[in-house]
């Protein structure tokens, strides 16, 4: 059997229609697909697993049952976090934002790590998973850091563009076999502090964080990086992938 990976995406359904007065979901609301992006579904397939979509949903216990019926959790990439969810205000450079879905995948997190199920964090879903178990966010990389590498550059065919350092004892390094190599890297926001639950793992040159792990020993890791678009190209990509649903399958998914 193939553990179950929950993957989230974009696309929400809000309570509030069943609020007093009556207000119906916005026509745009009702025709926007909820989804997960092919890549990421993809790449699940290839390394063994099965992906299941999770509706963003501010509905009481859909979220914990969705989890409940998976054996890991994978957050994709997407637009910015809401900044109250850790705490600062909006500034001027902060992108689209959707509260529900921030609203989903914050419990998501907590409520995978309370249930200790392997998780990934992509792109967004490093940011979500730090900003879950209270971690903060640097914003805008451009106009917060002062930094050499360009973060958000989009090649066609995708390749990795800039270096990253890996800790000793971490994860990602085991996973790649090296303290240095190459990613691709598409944000604008980054992870400031990853909050006591989780260690940065890898830094590029300027010092923006590239991955998290758990400070408790748990399967967690986050990526700031977008294997999903590199694994056909780069076999090696496909390995944290590999390693979700490994740890998925040792906690007796499988
Ligand atoms: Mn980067």
């Amino acid at each position: 059997m193939r553990p179950v990976v929950l993957l989230t995406g974009s696309g929400s359904v809000s309570d509030q229609a069943k609020r007093p007065p009556p207000e119906p979901p916005d026509r745009e609301q009702r025709s926007a697909p909820i989804s997960a992006g092919y890549d990421y579904v993809d790449a699940v397939l290839q390394a063994g697993g099965a992906p299941a979509v999770c509706v963003n949903s501010t509905v009481e216990g859909a979220v914990s049952a969705a989890l409940g019926a998976a054996d890991a959790l994978l957050l994709t990439g997407g637009g910015d976090l809401e900044p109250s969810t850790y705490g600062r205000r909006p500034q001027a450079e902060l992108r689209r934002v959707d509260p529900v879905r921030d609203a989903t995948e914050l419990l998501a997190v907590r409520l995978a790590e309370e249930r200790r199920m392997p998780i990934l964090g992509i792109c967004r879903g490093i940011q979500a998973l730090c900003v879950a178990l209270g971690g903060t966010l640097i914003q805008d990389i451009p106009s917060q850091v002062e930094s050499d590498v360009n973060h958000d550059l989009k090649t066609d065919p995708p390749r990795p563009t800039h270096a990253v350092r890996a800790e000793e004892n971490s994860i990602v390094r085991t996973l790649f076999g090296a303290a240095n190599f190459q990613v691709n890297s598409r944000h604008h926001q980054a992870v400031e502090k990853p909050g006591d639950a989780l260690r940065p793992t890898a830094w590029a040159p300027d010092g923006v964080i590239e991955a998290v792990e758990s400070t408790r020993g748990l399967p967690i890791l986050g990526l700031q990086c977008h294997p999903e678009s590199l694994f056909r190209l780069y076999p090696e990509f496909l390995r944290p992938f590999r390693w979700l649903v490994e740890q998925a399958a040792a906690r007796g998914g499988a």
